[in-house]
């Protein structure tokens, strides 16, 4: 089956085709760098990470461009609150998100372009608009997209009437400027004096939103890209704005072949946000959750549908994966013990059936949710098999290196997780667990049935199964 992508341009799934064979230009819009990212960021990040990861696991070079928003109304706002230089908060900022992406194992990408660093491209760009008569200077020094010129193309992306994106218009902060038609967008703003700003052939500005992912998308691969990547809330006008003025100024169609977008976190089922309060840092939830419980939750559910925050959902998440975990390290124990032999028990045939059921899923425009549950079906086979036979050590590597080629598209797991949980097994040393085993014994000689039970129940709910044999208690991890 060849790897489908649902592509909000065509608003139907389609075989993914880069326009030059196995090469990928993929850009995802970056944060606004003025506070510090909250959980609704990082679902947008994480989800783009497993869709390059995954491109780079079918054999494709990905070119991943993902930008920073350094100068904007909302930094220059936030800046004026609390009395700092705008640059030095966003520069913070940055750092503070660069940070988090890491913790969470998002690749960084092959190029992380900043606003304040491409301003001379931003008004070339918007000279060559004017120029082509795609844009317009006002006498307050304003320029604007002429979206007149757009006829026809208005609502492209979002698939709204232009009455409709009228009327939803009417709210929006542009309406202030001096534009001649409500839908048209603004490329430069002019800026007072003693804001932040730049020299520009309209005076002293600074740019608008729109046009920067644009000049650094185009700038950044081959003036076209085969993917662009956002949440929802950015297919208008955000990226709407960006078909328009990057078509109008390379003169290149599709700007981009496919358009992808992630669904809301939300919280209550409102969507997670600086602006409505309901946010929770990423630094907030790494305090009580790991990168890799917290990478699960995220990828645990396709990347367009939506989800919903609670302290339990993610609890939930952390227990489902450490079952996972579990498994990887039951077959790393057993391995110390495995003979050389080749006694396959069949899990060769379950590497192999569950390989193509993770791909199957996720070429399925990247079905996380499916893929991850062909692991949890996986995961209780390889269980089974080691509790009842004795594969030989070629096939518990196998295991091993198949659930390592899968975190290297998911990233769920850290790479010593496994072997901390194998030696602590929840916080029990093999003492530790041989103590209790003792105590079980003496309440059974003393046929304190209930206690004996009890101390039996308290290790499962560790992982830890005990098996009374003949030769005496066995007892493994589950
Ligand atoms: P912003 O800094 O607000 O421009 O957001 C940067 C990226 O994060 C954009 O692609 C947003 O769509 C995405 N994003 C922000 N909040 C959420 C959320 N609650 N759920 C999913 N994606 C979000
Ligand atoms: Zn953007």
């Amino acid at each position: 089956m060849a790897l489908k992508v649902y592509n909000t341009l065509t608003r139907d799934m389609e075989d993914f085709v880069p326009f030059q064979g196995k090469k990928v230009n993929m850009y995802v819009c970056g944060p606004t760098v003025y506070d510090h990212c909250h959980l609704g960021h990082a679902r947008s990040y994480v989800s783009f990470d497993v869709i390059r990861r995954y491109l780079i696991y079918r054999g494709y070079d990905v070119n991943y461009t993902s930008n920073i928003t350094d100068v904007d109304d909302k930094v220059i706002n936030r800046a004026k609150e609390i009395g700092e230089d705008p640059f030095i908060l966003s520069r913070k900022f940055t750092e503070s998100f660069i940070e988090d992406m890491e913790t969470l194992a998002v690749l960084p990408p092959d190029t992380r372009p900043k606003v304040t660093e491409h301003i001379t491209e931003i008004i070339q760009t918007v000279e060559t608009l004017i120029e082509n008569s795609a844009a317009y200077v006002t006498p307050k020094g304003n320029v604007y997209y002429d979206l007149t010129r757009s006829e026809g193309r208005i609502g492209i992306l979002s698939h709204q009437t232009v009455e409709g994106l009228l009327e939803g218009s009417g709210n929006r902060v542009e309406v202030e400027y001096d534009k001649r038609y409500q839908l048209d967008f603004v490329l430069w703003k002019s800026a007072p004096e003693g804001e932040p700003g730049w020299n520009s052939p309209w005076g002293w500005g600074r740019p608008g939103w729109h046009i920067e992912c644009s000049v650094m998308s185009m700038k950044y691969s081959s003036g076209q890209l085969d993917i662009h990547g956002g949440g929802m809330d950015l297919i208008f006008p955000h990226h709407e704005a960006e078909i328009h003025q990057s078509e109008s100024c390379s003169g290149k169609h599709p700007f981009s072949k496919y358009w992808m977008h992630n669904g809301f976190l939300t919280i209550d089922r409102e969507k997670m946000s600086k602006s409505l309060g309901n946010f929770f840092t990423i630094k907030e939830v790494l305090d009580k959750f790991s990168p890799g419980t917290i990478r699960f939750f995220i990828v645990y559910t396709h990347y367009r549908s939506t989800i919903d925050f609670s302290e339990e959902t993610l609890e939930e998440a952390g227990k489902a994966r450490k079952r996972l975990l579990n498994t990887i390290s039951n077959v790393k124990h057993d391995m110390k013990e495995a003979h050389e032999e080749r006694n396959d028990c069949g899990l060769t045939e379950l590497v192999t059936e569950t390989r193509e059921a993770f791909i199957n899923s996720m070429d399925d425009d990247f079905n996380t949710r499916e893929a991850i549950g062909s692991l949890f079906v996986f995961s209780r086979k390889v269980n089974s098999i080691i509790s009842s036979e004795k594969p030989g050590r070629g096939a518990l590597e196998n295991v091993l290196r198949f659930f390592s080629e899968i975190n290297d598209v998911l990233g769920i797991f850290a790479e010593d997780e496994s072997n901390a949980s194998e030696n602590m097994n929840n916080g029990l040393s093999e003492e530790n667990i041989m103590e209790i085993i003792r105590l079980r014994e003496k309440a059974r000689k003393e046929k304190d049935w209930a206690k004996a039970d009890s101390i039996r129940d308290e290790l499962k709910e560790k992982g830890i199964v005990i098996e009374d044999g003949k030769d005496g208690v066995r007892w493994k991890r589950m």
